[in-house]
């Protein structure tokens, strides 16, 4: 993969969207990477860490998922394999359902985002 020596950035000093050129790597700052700006000529630092945390890419791994069950609790975060779709999904949030339960809602790799009953109780 060939890389461009120029980005389209958001310039600090001028305030417009404009070719960046990428100058070289900061100094003890792996992750730090010195652009100019074509237009103003003004020079900034921008940490390519930040930018790659915000792409917010799910990866969903088999082996650290719990298999869902209606009647189990699951946790903001936690990773869970639906056996029945044969997906892995994460849990995104959690909600009472209008009839006192609790739901919550999962992004799915295959299904998408789908709400799924959790903390089921049981009528005996
Ligand atoms: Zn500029």
């Amino acid at each position: 993969m060939s890389k461009s020596k120029y980005v389209t950035q958001v310039c600090t000093s001028c305030g417009r969207e404009s070719k960046m050129e990428i100058i070289g790597a900061v100094v003890g700052a792996e992750n730090k990477i010195w652009y100019r700006c074509t237009r103003c000529h003004h020079s900034m630092m921008v940490d390519t860490a930040v930018k790659s945390k915000q792409d917010n890419v799910i990866t969903y791994n088999r082996e650290e998922c719990v298999d869902y069950s209606p009647e189990k609790v699951f946790a903001v975060g936690v990773s869970i394999y639906h056996t029945d779709w044969d997906d892995m999904g994460k849990v995104t949030s959690k909600e009472k359902t209008s009839s006192g339960g609790n739901a919550i809602w999962v992004q799915f790799e295959k299904n998408g985002i789908k709400k799924l009953i959790e903390n089921l109780q049981l009528a005996d």
